[in-house]
């Protein structure tokens, strides 16, 4: 019942791309004549452009969207850095000027005529076009001006240079995309770039002579042919001494020449360095003959030895599924961008570091395969990513187990081969890797869509879904349909389509013309939504010779499903079934003996909850699944009950050392019902003590169930221990996807029960027990941005423990708490905090403390202390929460306590910062007591205000986890009642050393 709100949210949100008005299809043509000069000491590029617009729409234009992405890099207040800052790269705000780019000298001028154009208000990165006199239906005009383009820094995105190696991507005065929909004006953001008109290229490229260049187009130039024809020759027989620098660039300068037709984008490469391979592919379908092309530095060179291997296969494989490369040339140049493992464009890709030879492949395959799903069937990518990144990872993921025959695991590849071991990945088939990333955003933190606009993903969901679910739902569909019928229908969408904008509703129309098919479930339930399919095999049994298996729907599709019937492990049947509507049962009468039924048992579907799929037919247990116990943790195995091991050693300073075991159910992806427990014994005090937890995940909502137990005294004469449990609920509150502004609420109730002994003279041991409980509720509210805010407010009820008399006294606080963080320098902040908190009862148990809990003073028992005893010279009871007051000195409040702090990173040593800050409280006087006499009270309510301040430095030994306080004033350092030394505190946070806790906290 909680998970209802997000998909309904996101629903609504996203849907809008595929309802877009339904009216005759046209597409504009757009030919480019471009002369261009590089500057290898300034980093610059100087040149002009002529553009031939052709308008085959039916109406007439005035005016011109030109997208000017270069401007893209010109200050921090552009929609890209914008994207980056909410990403969390604040690189463009601290970037030096000759770090930024742009394009200017700008002089539009159509059919030789000055037009007046100007910059659009909110994106410097998009001009206007006013045309003096519309462009009629049918007709053509050219469309001119002088550009020079301020290269920026590699380190930014896709266009830029790291030294003298050029990445020029999307460098030019580009028209927009006019459609039916109207013009698709939009600025470049670093996810979901793509949406050009089609058109022809002639491209010359002026830059110093011994430059390597890759680039989209047929190279006209001979004697540059000659040259990457030498370099070719020369890479297979050359030295092993390589040098990796620079050389000088040549005076003398080259001019070469690129022409294409039938791309929608140009980009080119350049490099001195360079080595080069060059291969061939002959194509499956028309025999025609492709060159291949590699280019790649002298580090890469052992890494990129097998390049041309991949840049053919993936050439083959995907005109084998699709349709036939349509171009001359692909070419793969290494490169060192920053926006990611690799990046498309038109016949040329580039390639980041890679790691191992299936890790490159795997680039080289899904940037070589974007040829198809980008650069022939060019869908807009802002708004229908998943029809090129999510169709082309398909293709990968479909590549690998084919060329590999199905012997990859899971992740193989992508995960050191050590890890691989570990969580034996080997015994999960290649397309887990798909699917456990589909699983992790189903399952626990923000689904979405896969149709969904770009800007609108976050950055986990934009690889999860867009990518990856999109390749098990495209897999799925594939398996259901069949792979020749499917081969056919994607062939005949390729052949409809090819150098075309087609949309979601086009890819359908192909594919039910083609198959016969009605896709709907797929079309307009899988795609458009995050609705789960399930099915699950309720029951399976032989009689007269029959197998029986019945099968429920238990998702929210009525997709197909596969069945799988073994007899003695062989495959006796394995046959699709029309789905099922959500919520039905259907019974399969199969004509043959089996002992043994499963849905999907290769994984080849997007089945949400796959430990429902199996079941035998000659074994009363049905369908419970085998126990599995393994050492630390591993991937989730649906056909077994998996638990996990690990020793564990614990102090702290009334138990001393502890040893036992944790025991726990979390897998990769994450279990919707997860525990951990942790039995510890001491030998010190002879007790069993620990900590465990249930945890119950339901969307955005999670239900903890928490215990633990330790010593909180234990010294000659003191004995006790203490047991809490807890119950907390929490609740994320749903943000607009891609929004900045987050909350949550948690409400626990918890019970403490404390016990132990005291010696209250020689030989006189005095037992006690006594009750405590709280309830807690709290909302927190935050905002991400160039300044980050976060308030906290708190509401506790805590019933006090009288010994004997549990419950007797209620007290009430409240607390408000303000956090804000603004960088003042590269990678450097300041932090600011503001709290106030009232005590509402005037004899409460326990006061506010401008420290914070410390194990002494926590009466809640919710976090775990090295010590809980406070002795002088215990320096483990110096441990504070940094909650409440937050100011690192003791002053404490029975009424009300205020207090701000300022914090500030140091340049250079940012793991030392400076803190000052100011706490004033008003106490209640301790009162002389009530009278015995009843109902007289012999006491004056008067109240004492004063302040304390705190100035010194802390020491960050782990980032928010572990931290050392120093105070070097204090009022008691200034009044010389304290020293310094007494006054230092230390914060832990061991919730940042789990592991479960950070990977689910990352991934939302
Ligand atoms: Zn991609």
């Amino acid at each position: 019942m909680f998970r209802s709100l997000l998909p309904l949210l996101v629903f609504s949100l996203c849907i809008s791309a595929s309802f877009a008005q339904n009216t005759s299809y046209f597409q504009q043509e757009v030919n480019y004549k471009i002369n261009v000069q590089l500057d290898d000491e300034n980093h610059e590029i100087r040149g002009n452009i002529e553009i031939e617009y052709i308008n085959n729409a039916p109406n007439a234009l005035n005016e011109i969207y030109m997208h000017l992405w270069p401007n893209a890099y010109k200050n921090a207040k552009t929609a890209l850095a914008k994207q980056q800052l909410r990403l969390g790269n604040r690189f463009m705000f601290y970037a030096l000027e000759k770090e930024l780019g742009y394009i200017d000298e700008l002089d539009f001028k159509v059919n030789d005529e000055k037009v007046e154009w100007a910059f659009d208000e909110e994106h410097i990165d998009i001009a206007k076009l006013n045309l003096q006199s519309p462009l009629a239906s049918g007709e053509s005009m050219i469309i001119s001006t002088p550009f020079h383009v301020k290269i920026p820094s590699g380190k930014i995105s896709r266009l830029g240079h790291i030294e003298q190696s050029y990445q020029m991507t999307q460098w030019y005065p580009k028209p927009a995309v006019y459609d039916n929909e109207g013009w698709h004006a939009m600025p470049y953001l670093n996810m979901g770039e793509f949406f050009s008109e089609y058109g022809s290229f002639d491209v010359s490229i002026t830059l110093p002579k011994n430059y390597v260049v890759g680039a989209t187009g047929d190279l006209q130039t001979e004697t540059e042919m000659t040259f990457l024809n030498e370099l070719a020759e020369k890479a297979g027989n050359q030295s092993d001494t390589y040098d990796n620098s620079f050389p000088a660039s040549s005076k003398e300068l080259k001019t070469i020449r690129f022409t294409q037709e039938k791309v929608h984008d140009f980009a080119w490469f350049a490099d001195k360095r360079w080595m080069v391979r060059k291969g061939e592919i002959i194509l499956p379908n028309s025999g025609r003959k492709v060159t291949s092309w590699a280019m790649f530095t002298p580090n890469s060179r052992t890494e990129w030895a097998r390049a041309i291997e991949y840049i053919n296969d993936a050439t083959y494989y995907y005109s084998l599924w699709n349709g036939d490369y349509p171009y001359n040339q692909v070419t793969a140049v290494d490169g060192t961008i920053s926006a990611g493992g690799g990046m498309e464009y038109p016949n040329v890709t580039v390639i980041g570091s890679a790691g191992s030879d299936l890790g490159l492949e795997t680039v080289i395959v899904h940037e070589v395969g974007h040829n198809w799903f980008y650069g022939i069937l060019g869908s807009n990518e802002r708004t229908n990513a998943w029809m090129d990144e999510g169709l082309n990872s398909f293709n990968e993921t479909r590549y690998f187990r084919t060329k590999y025959q199905d012997s990859l695991g899971f992740l193989e590849g992508m995960l050191p081969s050590k890890i691989r071991k570990l969580i034996d990945a080997n015994n999960y088939p290649y397309q887990t890797t798909d699917l456990y990333a589909y699983m992790i955003s189903a399952q626990n933190t923000e689904d979405q869509p896969m149709q969904c606009h770009s800007n609108d993903f976050t950055n986990t969901s934009y690889g999860t879904i867009v990518y990856k679910k999109t390749a098990v739902a495209m897999n799925y569909l594939m398996n259901s349909l069949g792979e020749e019928r499917f081969d056919k229908a994607m062939q005949d969408y390729y052949e409809a389509w090819k150098y075309k904008h087609p949309a979601p509703k086009d890819l359908k129309r192909s594919l039910e013309q083609s198959t016969g098919k009605d896709l709907s479930w797929f079309f307009e339930e899988v795609v458009p939504s995050t609705k789960k399919t399930d099915y699950k095999l309720a029951n399976a049994y032989t009689k007269k010779g029959q197998t029986i298996a019945v099968v429920k729907n238990k998702g929210e599709v009525g997709a197909p499903f596969q069945v799988v019937a073994y007899k003695d492990s062989a495959v006796v049947l394995d046959q699709w079934f029309e789905g099922l509507p959500p919520g039905d049962r259907g019974k399969l009468e199969l004509n043959l003996m089996s002992d043994r039924v499963e849905i999907d048992p290769n994984w080849e579907s997007l089945d949400y909850k796959r430990n429902n799929n199996a079941y035998r037919t000659d074994d009363l247990a049905g369908g419970i699944e085998p126990l599995s116990i393994k050492f630390l943790s591993g991937l989730d195995d649906p056909e077994k009950t998996q638990l996990f091991w690990a020793p564990l050693l614990a102090y702290n300073a009334q138990d001393e050392f502890m040893f036992g075991v944790n025991i726990h159910n979390a897998t990769i992806p994450f279990k919707n019902t997860e525990f951990s427990l942790s039995p510890l014994y001491s030998f010190e005090t002879e007790r069993l003590n620990g900590f465990g937890r249930i945890s119950h995940y339901r969307g955005k909502s999670a239900f903890h169930l928490q215990t633990q137990a330790f010593s909180y005294i234990n010294d000659a004469f003191n004995k006790a221990n203490y047991l809490r449990t807890g119950l907390t609920f929490t609740q994320d509150f749903n943000k607009r996807v891609g929004s900045n502004l987050e909350s949550k609420m948690s409400l626990e109730m918890a019970h403490i029960y404390r016990a132990g002994e005291s010696m209250i003279a020689d030989d006189i041991v005095r037992e006690f027990d006594g009750h405590s409980a709280q309830i807690k509720a709290q909302y927190q509210v935050s905002k991400t941005g160039w300044v980050n805010h976060q308030v906290l407010g708190t509401w506790r009820t805590y019933s006090r423990d009288i010994e004997n008399e549990p419950f007797d006294n209620l007290n009430h606080y409240l607390e408000l708490t303000y956090w804000g963080k603004t960088p003042y320098m590269k990678g450097h902040n300041i932090y600011w905090r503001v709290f106030a908190g009232a005590v509402l009862d005037e004899f409460s148990a326990y006061s506010l403390s401008s420290l914070g809990w410390t194990g002494n003073t926590d009466f809640t028992y919710d976090q775990l202390y090295l010590s809980r005893f406070n002795t002088s010279e215990d320096f483990l009871s110096r441990q504070i929460r940094g909650d409440q007051g937050g100011l690192y000195t003791n002053f404490g409040s029975n009424n009300l306590l205020s207090s701000a702090r300022v914090d500030i990173e140091l340049p250079k040593v940012k793991f030392i910062s400076l803190f000052a800050g100011v706490a004033v409280r008003r106490t209640f006087e301790t009162p002389i007591l009530p009278s015995d006499v009843v109902g007289i009270t012999l006491y004056e309510t008067t109240f004492d205000t004063e302040m304390d301040v705190a100035a010194g430095f802390t020491v960050n030994l782990v980032k928010d986890a572990l931290a050392v306080h120093i105070p070097l004033v204090t009022k008691a350092i200034l009044n010389e009642n304290a020293d310094i030394a007494q006054g230092i505190t230390f914060t832990f946070n061991i919730d940042k050393f789990n592991p479960f806790f950070l990977a689910r906290n990352n991934l939302k």
